[in-house]
């Protein structure tokens, strides 16, 4: 059995979230290859050759696959397939966009969003917006499944596996034509140890600010509720929740968000949670490790000047 794990990256640096999909792989056991696709990216390769676990880094570098576009990533992956029992990859963005294409190819059902590994059929998967959790069994030759990085720890690094080169070039007609991204000093939501998250209580955009100095403080990054982007408080990409990002961060500090189930479903991994809440009846109290009935106009300032 041979398990196939696509690497997240920029072309310069690894995501971490590959760790956690090797960390998948390796619970579902057999000889775990990880392909670097992407342009002038050895470094990655060299990152991924470090992870604990990994037998062969496969590398396919060529100009064609700068942008990372699904639509030729999944050619490849198609491809290299019939080697494979299992092909993974995180359920983020990228993940979302190229697997389904490949299962699609394959014809093979997709498994998605995968936390749990039972055997190297048997998965388990959220359901309801992570209200339940249905264990799944797959019959299919080669299993194309999409891992939610959140529920596994990282591999350690310090291995040295082989590397092979890839020369097979795979061009869509797609092509990317440009991309306005989000610059921010602050840690990445998906990956932060901390974040400090703002609902429709900031009242408004300015009053983030205040939310931002407080994640500064702490080194964390910024997320919101739904409310408060569609409000238009911040932008969606801080979304946190069931059609947001899922996090399960160190700690999570909810400040003015009552706690509705889709945003619980986006959070209620985070190991501590936190949640600043004038009312003692909103539903964040039930998931909160420490519950602070309070004004967040009053909380957050003070919290501020005690880490001062
Ligand atoms: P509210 O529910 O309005 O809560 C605001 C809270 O702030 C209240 O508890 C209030 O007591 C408190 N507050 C107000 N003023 C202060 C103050 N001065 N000091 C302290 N506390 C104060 N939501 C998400 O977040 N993420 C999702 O991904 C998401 N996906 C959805 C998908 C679907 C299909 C649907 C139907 C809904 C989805 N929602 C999602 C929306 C969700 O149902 C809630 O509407 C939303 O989470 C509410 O956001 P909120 O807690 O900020 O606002």
């Amino acid at each position: 059995m041979a398990i196939l794990v696509l690497a997240e990256h920029d072309n310069s640096a690894l995501k971490q979230d590959t760790a956690k999909v090797v960390s998948a792989a390796c619970a579902i056991g057999g000889d775990v290859h990880v392909l670097v696709v992407g342009h002038q990216c050895g470094a990655v390769a060299q990152a991924a050759q470090a992870l604990q676990g990994v037998g062969q880094v496969l590398h396919a570098d060529h100009s064609v696959y700068q942008a990372h576009l699904a639509e030729n990533v999944a050619k490849l992956l198609v491809e290299l397939a019939p080697n494979y029992s299992h092909i993974l990859a995180a359920a983020s963005s990228v993940g979302k966009d190229t697997l389904p294409r490949v299962a699609a190819l394959l014809d093979v059902a997709q498994l998605s969003e995968v936390v749990g590994v039972l055997h190297a059929d048997t998965f388990v998967r959220p359901i309801y917006a992570g209200n339940a959790l249905a264990t799944v069994q797959s019959h299919d030759a080669i299993k194309v499944i999409t891992v939610r990085a959140s529920a596994f720890d990282a591999v350690a690094q310090g291995n040295n596996a082989s590397v092979v080169s890839l020369d097979k070039v795979f061009e869509a007609k797609a092509q990317l034509v440009s991309q306005a991204l989000t610059v921010s000093a602050r840690p990445e939501l998906g990956n932060a140890g901390i974040i400090v998250s703002g609902g429709r209580g900031m009242g408004s955009g300015e009053n983030f600010g205040m939310l931002e100095q407080l994640a500064d403080k702490l080194g964390a990054a910024v997320g919101a509720s739904r409310a408060a982007v569609d409000a238009g408080y911040v932008s969606n990409d801080l979304q946190v929740g069931q059609t947001g990002k899922i996090v399960a961060p160190n700690l999570y500090i909810a400040v003015g968000i009552s706690g509705a189930i889709q945003h619980l479903a986006g959070m209620k991994d985070a190991k501590v949670i936190v949640a600043i809440n004038k009312d003692p009846e909103a539903p964040i109290f039930q998931v909160a490790d420490y519950g602070l009935v309070a004004d967040l106009f009053d909380a957050v300032p003070e919290l501020i000047a005690a880490l001062d």
